[in-house]
């Protein structure tokens, strides 16, 4: 039996990731599974998979988790320190699932005992990229890609020579927005930003695809992951979602992985990488979908790419610095204290201040670091929020 865990298990890939285990319970031992607020359903997944453990992110929690969980036999923990400890539990794969830099921390723990990490956290790779890499490496640890794009591109490389590449690219929906007129997007609320037209994921997500700063993430994933130049990947509006990305090669070739807007497969192709099993996915039926369209990105709708690239050039700590304050101004456009479009405005302020500050603040790439920028970063996000309410 294949022993597993699954962090972020309460959450739309989590919950994707128990149903696929769940279909083969008699070739997973599940170790570990966390979540977050979600006390009941991480408590009846680990009653029902038999986890060794279960972790909820919030002290204040424990106790519902431990009520819960009360005759089942299963452990249950809470805090920080309960998640990474959980990562340092030997199994032989990991689902990162955590939502936002809250994930990297136990990702860093998971690939120090060796085991494989199935990486959805894209903030992982933004956050601490080089480090990630070099500690799998140390640790003979294999990472394996699960958002949609990334797991495409790795599927279309396989047995290609990444010398051979000319360029990746990775598609986007184009989001809630994408056929607004500009001129609305100042006023487009919570909710409206939280339906996406494609693919059904948890709300802070669908909400940085409608800003793009999803694919801004995605576009620093891809960089560090393939080890491809900046201006090697671009982005183009795939309406459809059936195209997750294409590789060119130096020939001319455009290698694209096609298939149902289903997450399903990406994680799949990761628990039985690298094999392939039957998945219980929809087959794409290419003459019902009739076309697929592609269109360029505006970027003076989708400021967020524009970010990433800056972020790019930047490197060291500037993606742990964008993601942070990312994360904060999505916190504070949820809570409805800053409106759609003053998220990248206050990201770019942030990065701004950053870039000035870079003299002054200790750029090596280390997980403490990363942990101290993060913080300031959402301070600064505060600051330049006050200060605009001023
Ligand atoms: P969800 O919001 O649906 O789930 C997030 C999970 O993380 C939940 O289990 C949640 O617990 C837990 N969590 C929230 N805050 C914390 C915290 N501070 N510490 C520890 N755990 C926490 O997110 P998604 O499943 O949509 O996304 C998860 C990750 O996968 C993200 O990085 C996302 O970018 C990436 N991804 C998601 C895709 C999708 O289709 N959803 C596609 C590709 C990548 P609880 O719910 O119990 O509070």
């Amino acid at each position: 039996m294949r022993k597993v865990s699954i962090f972020g298990a309460t959450g739309s890939i989590g919950q994707n990731t128990v149903d696929l285990i769940s279909r083969a319970p008699t070739e997973y031992d599940v170790v570990a599974l966390t979540g977050g607020a979600n006390i009941s359903q991480l408590a009846e997944d680990a009653r029902n998979t038999g986890a060794q453990i279960a972790v909820t992110a919030y002290e204040s929690r424990l106790q519902d988790l431990k009520d819960a969980l009360s005759g089942s036999g299963v452990e249950a923990a809470a805090g920080q320190a309960a998640l990474v400890e959980a990562a340092s539990r030997p199994v032989d794969w990991v689902m990162s699932a955590i939502v936002g830099s809250a994930g990297l921390a136990p990702g860093i723990e998971t690939l120090k005992q060796g085991a494989t990490l199935a990486l959805a956290n894209k903030e992982t790779l933004v956050c601490a990229g080089p480090l990630v890499l070099e500690m799998a490496k140390a640790h003979n640890a294999q990472i394996l890609p699960v958002d949609s794009e990334h797991s495409a591109v790795f599927q279309a490389l396989v047995g290609e020579d990444i010398r051979s590449v000319d360029r990746v690219v990775i598609t986007a929906s184009g989001g809630a927005f994408r056929d607004w007129p500009i001129e609305d997007l100042p006023r487009a609320t919570v909710e409206q930003a939280s339906k996406h037209p494609n693919w059904d994921m948890g709300q802070r997500i669908t909400i940085d695809s409608a800003s793009m700063f999803n694919k801004a993430l995605e576009i620093i994933e891809t960089k560090e992951f393939f080890d491809v130049s900046p201006n090697q990947i671009e982005v183009v509006i795939h309406p459809e979602s059936i195209v997750h990305a294409l590789v060119g090669f130096q020939d001319g070739a455009l290698m694209a992985h096609l298939g149902v807007p289903d997450m399903r497969h990406a994680i799949g192709y990761a628990l039985n990488w690298p094999n392939r099993r039957e998945l219980p996915i929809q087959k794409l039926d290419l003459a019902a979908l009739g076309q697929l369209r592609f269109i360029a990105p505006d970027e003076a709708r989708y400021p967020a790419l524009r970010l990433a690239r800056e972020v790019m050039e930047s490197g060291g700590l500037s993606g742990a610095v964008f993601n942070a304050a990312k994360e904060r101004a999505l916190d504070l456009f949820i809570q409805r204290r800053i409106g759609f479009l003053e998220m990248t405005d206050v990201v770019s302020s942030v990065l701004d201040r950053f870039d000035g500050a870079k003299g002054h603040i200790d750029a090596a790439l280390t997980l403490d670091n990363v942990l101290q920028t993060d913080h300031l970063a959402r301070h600064w996000v505060d600051e330049a929020v006050l200060k605009r309410a001023g």
